[in-house]
């Protein structure tokens, strides 16, 4: 069994790694760089290191994490998300140093890390892949132009590398094909040190519907459900939602049979996700897998009751995986609202500084996985999540009305968020609906950043403060 674990990461997800640690009784290491030093997951932890000066230098250094961990009597390291987590070349050396890394094989990693090669192992197993090409970085460009016009437009250019929505460029007809090829190239190199592009088939409005994939190191594999993560903005998912609100059972069961398959392709082990495209006529497409835990983790935990974390750090242990599919039983429905430091109204510009209020949503079935504290000052350098609101309920339309209560209730004062933002999408007859998909935020912008009631908010408020103000003067 794990008896201490580091945690290679910072923000709400180490705090909620050190909280699932915390309830297994195991000792949990945080490190964190100077300027982060005000962070929750310091202050949670059984320990904390720092790991040097620069803000995010320290989170990126292999070696010394893992110096770290041994210095520290750690057994294993957990990567969290986004930094290291899905670093090959990282898990291999925590291996090496014969320490647990709570994650899949180094090995696999390499290979799902690289969405070509992935695409391969998965058409050669018989999985449906979106239509697509190899690498297209040796071609002539009269060739990247005959592959366009064999997919046919539109289609899309993709780092094989890329994550995050980052390195994914639309391309609908050939004049922006190239100059959007270089762009894509440049920012492969630049975000993943890797400049590898290949084209896939862009599937129009799409919906995003994602497995949870889990299993043990002895080949024991299941699903926990899938999420419907089709709210996005600019490739990046804002709302998810367990299960998906628009699936028929039939559909859920073969795309349940299919990740199932696709992750004993790659000889997985621990938590990862396989993620799908399915377009207007419910044909689905593997589009890639990621190998780590996922932001959006909590939306699957409320429907299974399954403790995804607390999983991977037993199955990375060693223990045998006692669930069997037909264990597993999804419950209700929940959904997870991505809160984040940004200015909607100011193209999401993040918004870092001091929150001088702080009061998350309660109440039955709301969860929230956060590092805010009143006092804390959001640093500028990471990434500009702040919370995740879950919130649970037995029938989408209940789920639908909790989430707007908890974002109305939900106060962060000092520094702008997308809360309100958040709100009017789930005020919206679409989402209400539960029918939409991947260009929901794109083609709706406009009228939600219009209906964000911010503003309306402080009138009102103004308007309530001076009649009370008029009413003592009265009164007295
Ligand atoms: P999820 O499906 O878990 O939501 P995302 O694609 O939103 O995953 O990424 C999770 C986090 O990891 C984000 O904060 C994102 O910025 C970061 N991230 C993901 N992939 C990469 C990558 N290849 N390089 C850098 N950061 C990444
Ligand atoms: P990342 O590694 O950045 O998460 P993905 O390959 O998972 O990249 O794609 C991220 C998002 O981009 C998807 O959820 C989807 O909205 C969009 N996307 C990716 N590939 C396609 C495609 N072939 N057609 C249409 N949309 C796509
Ligand atoms: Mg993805």
């Amino acid at each position: 069994m794990i008896s201490k674990v580091l945690i290679a990461n910072r923000g709400e997800i180490a705090v909620r790694i050190i909280r699932a640690c915390r309830d297994l009784h195991i000792q949990s290491v945080a490190i964190y760089t100077k300027p982060d030093e005000d962070c929750l997951h310091v202050k949670i932890a059984s320990e904390a290191k720092c790991i040097g000066e620069d803000a995010i230098k320290g989170y990126l250094d292999a070696k010394i994490i893992i110096q770290t961990a041994k210095e520290c009597g750690a057994d294993a390291i957990h990567p969290g998300y986004g930094f290291l987590s899905e670093n090959y070349e990282f898990a291999k050396m925590v291996e090496d140093a014969g320490l647990i890394f709570v994650g899949p094989k180094s090995q696999v990693i390499k290979n799902m890390g690289n969405k070509n090669i992935a695409r391969e192992l998965m058409q050669q197993n018989g999985i449906p892949v979106v239509p697509g090409t190899k690498v297209l970085n040796e071609c002539k460009e009269e060739e990247i132009k005959e592959f366009a016009k064999k997919i046919g437009y539109p289609v899309i250019l993709k780092a094989s590398g890329g994550g995050g929505g980052r390195g994914i460029k639309e391309v609908w007809n050939e004049d922006e094909l190239i100059p959007a090829f270089n762009t894509c190239k440049r920012e492969a190199k630049a975000y993943f040190n890797n400049d590898d592009v290949f084209m896939e088939k862009l599937i129009e409005n799409p919906r995003h519907i994602e497995f949870q994939i889990l299993g043990d190191n002895y080949g024991n594999i299941i699903h926990l459900c899938e999420r419907d993560c089709s709210i996005q903005r600019r490739h990046q998912k804002i709302i998810e939602i367990a299960p998906c609100p628009s699936i028929s059972e039939h559909l859920r069961k073969s795309m349940g049979a299919t990740a199932v398959a696709a992750a004993k392709a790659a000889g997985y082990t621990n938590a990862g996700t396989v993620e799908f495209l399915l377009d207007d006529y419910n044909r689905f497409y593997f589009m890639e897998m990621n190998t780590r835990i996922q932001v959006e983790h909590g939306v699957t935990e409320e429907i299974t009751g399954v403790d995804l974390i607390v999983r991977q750090l037993r199955y990375a242990a060693g223990q045998i995986q006692e669930l069997e599919q037909s264990d597993i039983k999804s419950n209700g429905f929940a959904i997870e609202a991505r809160i984040t430091a940004e200015d909607a109204n100011k193209n999401f510009i993040p918004t870092p500084g001091m929150v001088t209020e702080y009061y998350p949503a309660l109440g039955p079935s709301v969860r929230v996985d956060s590092h805010l504290y009143k006092g804390y000052k959001i640093p500028p350098f990471y990434d500009s999540l702040v919370a995740k609101l879950v919130v649970k309920a037995s029938s989408y339309d209940l789920a639908v009305n909790k989430l707007e209560r908890a974002l109305e209730e939900f106060t962060i004062e000092g520094v702008k968020t997308t809360i309100s933002f958040l709100k009017t999408i789930a005020k919206s007859k679409e989402f209400r609906k539960g029918i939409f998909d991947t260009s929901y935020i794109k083609t709706n912008l406009e009228k939600i950043l219009s209906n964000i009631d911010d503003k309306n908010k402080k009138d009102k408020d103004e308007i309530i403060a001076s009649i009370c103000a008029a009413l003592k003067d009265k009164l007295n």
